[in-house]
């Protein structure tokens, strides 16, 4: 009787499945929402990814979000969502119906289309009874709009442990066009020396902890603020998976196989956390995240991976991946290193020789101009995972944007200091013409180097016009037809709950003036 019966569910699970296959997952009949969950909604909202006529709108269902079920059945859950053009949801108002999946972690990203272009929009979903807190978004201008001006937020590395989100509450209250968000969303590992707060658990290593990761990091009311606030655009780093991992090598000696399994996992909490299209599921290990975006006639923006097809670091110990401080190191002369891959090197150098906006902006993960320290008799040592270990790999970025020509910001994170700097065909050649500007923002609260270290930097690369590694922040761009104005928002290290965020410096890029100069 128990065996018929378990064969009996057996068998319908197993009818379930093949009409899951048969028709995708839209064919998933959402189950009744369960009794005694608590509330959905405690990771908050976020939107991403404007477009001129869309934008895509984001929650998970996780009312327990440290459980490794989130504290939902593993049963398809029905969500309605809402978007209108007032706060009071009476005006122009949009509905839709998204069933979330267990094996998504309950997530949803629905990409409303059919939008007005440069219109602010508000949003919520509804579930078991419970409403969201309502979010802001807001859509790109339509591709041939004159667009006069350009407000983003640029920001990156936010370290749980190492401080909190003073910056997020900020950006949460300013008016802007969308965040630029570069990299180290999470990170996966901890320093004892280092913690005004504590993650969650050990370094993930499983689809459930990755997923707690993303919680912890969600859970902050500043975070979720920013989030609200705006749409935000993403790039990631290395931290959303392990710290200087390159491609399918990982510094802590997994072989390509374990690394990508772990990969996959990583990507794919990234996924079910992130306002990002629901077209970017990964694919197991793979996920493209690069993208394009156009702000009218004003800005093209390229948002790149400089992780998933990097070669791995050069002159590691014993071949190793991982950075570390390298000179005399024969390997960075290989022309067939990459950061970004062939592809995605081809795909940037055409869109920017094709590209008619006032201002190109590439954003990657790192900071492009060079941070070697020079000793008289030692030579030069470099980062091998910063861009002075793609040697190679940079003369083709900025030959690309040279042979494109006209106005490009480079835009960056990842080195914890605020960094402004003229960005030369051939860095570290002061006879190279200067082709670009960079603004590079410091950490929402990840530690920088010792002042130290900055000061021989800044000694050995006169063309680093600005360079601070001790307050945490993010920067301000303001963009203009005429002009590029960056604000380098900042607050000490580390950064206490109650602070607040003065201005650290502030730059111009001028239209027809490669480089950067003091406002
Ligand atoms: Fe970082
Ligand atoms: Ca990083």
């Amino acid at each position: 009787m128990q065996r018929r019966a378990l064969l009996h569910r057996l068998g319908r699970q197993a009818a379930a499945l093949a009409l899951l296959r048969l028709f995708g997952p839209a064919a998933a009949q959402p189950a009744p929402w369960p009794a005694g969950t608590g509330h959905p909604f405690t990771l908050g909202v976020a939107s991403g990814m404007p477009r001129p006529d869309s934008v895509v709108i984001w929650t998970r269902l996780a009312p327990r979000p440290h459980d490794a079920d989130g504290g939902l059945p593993p049963l398809p859950l029905a969500v309605r969502w809402e978007l209108a053009e007032d706060e009071r949801f009476s005006v122009g108002v949009r509905r839709g119906e998204f069933v979330a999946r267990p094996e998504r972690a309950h997530a949803v990203h629905v990409e409303v289309t059919g939008l007005a272009s440069a219109r602010t929009y508000f949003y919520r979903f509804i579930a078991g009874g419970a409403v969201s807190e309502m979010g802001r978004t807001r859509t790109a201008p339509a591709e041939d709009a004159a667009v006069a001006r350009l407000r983003l937020a640029l920001a990156s590395c936010q370290h749980y442990e190492q401080g909190f989100y003073a910056a997020h509450r900020e950006i949460a209250e300013r008016e802007l066009d969308f965040v630029l968000f570069v990299g180290d969303y999470i990170y996966e590992s901890s320093n004892p020396n280092h913690q005004v707060r504590t993650h969650e658990g050990p370094v993930p290593q499983t689809l459930p902890a990755y997923r707690a990761r993303h919680a912890t990091y969600k859970l902050d009311a500043d975070l979720r603020a920013a989030h609200a606030a705006h749409p935000w655009i993403l790039t990631w780093d290395d931290h959303e998976v392990e710290n200087d991992y390159a491609g399918d090598a990982s510094p802590s000696g997994l072989d390509a196989v374990a690394f990508l399994r772990r990969r996959a996992i990583a990507y794919q909490a990234y996924f079910e956390h992130l306002p990002v299209s629901p077209a970017m599921a990964p694919q197991g290990p793979a996920m493209r995240i690069h993208d394009r975006y156009r702000w009218g006639r004003l800005a093209e923006l390229w948002t790149m991976d400089g992780r998933q097809y990097r070669s791995v670091q050069a002159c590691g110990k014993d071949g190793a991946a991982g950075g570390r401080v390298i000179t005399g190191c024969e390997v960075l002369a290989d022309p067939a290193r990459s950061v970004f891959g062939t592809a995605q090197e081809r795909w940037l150098a055409e869109g920017l020789a094709a590209s008619t906006r006032a201002w190109k902006l590439v954003a990657q993960g790192s900071q492009v101009s060079s941070s070697g320290i020079t000793t008289p008799g030692l030579g030069r040592r470099v980062y091998s995972d910063g861009w002075d270990g793609y040697p190679r790999a940079r003369e083709r970025l900025l030959d690309a944007i040279a042979t494109a020509g006209g106005n490009t910001l480079v835009l960056g994170g990842d080195v914890h200091r605020h960094v402004a700097a003229q960005l030369r065909q051939r860095p570290e050649d002061p006879r190279s013409a200067v082709v670009a500007a960079e603004f590079v923002c410091s950490s929402i609260s990840s530690r920088g180097l010792s002042e130290t270290l900055m000061a021989a930097i800044r000694a050995s690369n006169p063309d680093l016009v600005h360079a601070r590694s001790e307050e945490r922040g993010y920067a301000l761009v303001d963009l203009t037809p005429q002009v590029a104005h960056c604000d380098f928002r900042a607050t000490p290290y580390p950064v206490r709950a109650d602070a607040t965020l003065h201005s650290q410096a502030r730059f111009v890029a001028e239209a027809g003036r490669p480089g950067v100069a003091r406002d």
